[in-house]
């Protein structure tokens, strides 16, 4: 079966022929334009008014969550991950009582540019840690990664518009390349955020305090779990101001500014994820916030 893929500047639609079911006779749209570091939104239409309808998806191996919005277009938020080539596979189902149907589709990714940033550091922050140590940043990626397994479950409790965790510029920008002593070691996986230490951090959006550590390289660190695989996390605070399982608002302050981990001055490193995949944290902001029918979340 042939399908037309017609892809619009800053909308794609793909489009399907007559008298296709299903997966097959769903339109795809995404916005905002799908670059690599960044979160956006999959609609898919089932062009059906049944009310028996659900659609499943994932892209990059990552679980999509898709809602149903009033219009009865399907809904997910997707992460485009920073190494994304120029297109990306969407694969989902349209699941009709016991039928389902599946597609997969490619969406077009533009290109980020990142920058490089050299650093001349003592040789101890870039050679191989000890045995004791490597343990150690194996049992906090591990507690890590549970946070964005266990954030599936979560039901939506992010609402509104997302802030900045401090009204202050960016000192360090996603994605920058780093290059330590001449050598390509890692990329910035967040954005850091200007601060002086004990300047108020604050929550991007409601969410629920999922993990409170002291970690080697993020220090004492704070992951807020908005839901349906939405996280995000604070990095080097001098103090930590909630504990796991409590639930914050937005711009509800949850620690202090500091420069605890491996960092050379206090700031505040924020980083946004979905399931397994960071993205720019900025990119929340492009996001349209969607109307919710139903609050599946308490309080308020
Ligand atoms: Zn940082």
């Amino acid at each position: 079966m042939r399908f037309v893929l017609c892809v619009a500047a800053s909308l794609g639609v793909a489009q399907m022929a007559e008298g296709q079911t299903g997966a097959m006779a769903a339109d795809v749209r995404w916005r905002p334009t799908p670059a690599q570091g960044t979160l956006i939104h999959i609609l898919v239409n089932p062009n059906s008014e049944s009310t028996e309808l659900g659609v499943t998806g994932s892209i990059a191996g990552q679980q999509l969550h898709f809602e149903r919005d009033p219009s009865g277009e399907f809904r997910a938020l997707a992460p485009i991950p920073v190494n994304a080539m120029e297109t990306i596979p969407f694969s989902f189902a349209v699941i009709e009582r016991a039928d389902t149907s599946h597609r997969m589709i490619r969406i077009p990714v533009q290109p980020t540019e990142y920058r490089s940033s050299r650093l001349s550091v003592d040789p101890r922050f870039t050679s191989a840690p000890d045995e004791a140590l490597q343990a150690r940043i194996r049992s906090e990626s591990a507690r890590s990664a549970e946070v964005s397994r266990r954030s599936h479950f979560t039901p939506p409790l992010w609402h509104g518009a997302w802030i900045r965790p401090r009204p202050s510029p960016i000192t360090s920008e996603f994605g920058v390349q780093r290059m330590f002593n001449g050598e390509l070691r890692s990329r910035h996986t967040g954005v850091d955020l200007d601060g002086d230490t004990g300047d108020p951090i604050f929550a991007s959006n409601r969410g629920v305090v999922s993990l409170v550590g002291d970690f080697y390289y993020a220090g004492n660190v704070v992951y807020l779990d908005h839901g349906r695989g939405l996280i995000t996390i604070y990095m080097h605070m001098s103090e930590v101001l909630v504990e796991e399982g409590q639930l914050v608002e937005t711009g509800e302050q949850i620690g202090r500014v500091g420069a605890t981990g491996r960092v050379t001055g206090p700031h505040v490193h924020w980083t946004a994820r979905y399931g397994r995949v960071s993205v720019d944290a900025m990119s929340l902001f492009e996001l349209e916030i969607p109307e919710r029918a139903t609050s599946l979340d308490s309080g308020n």
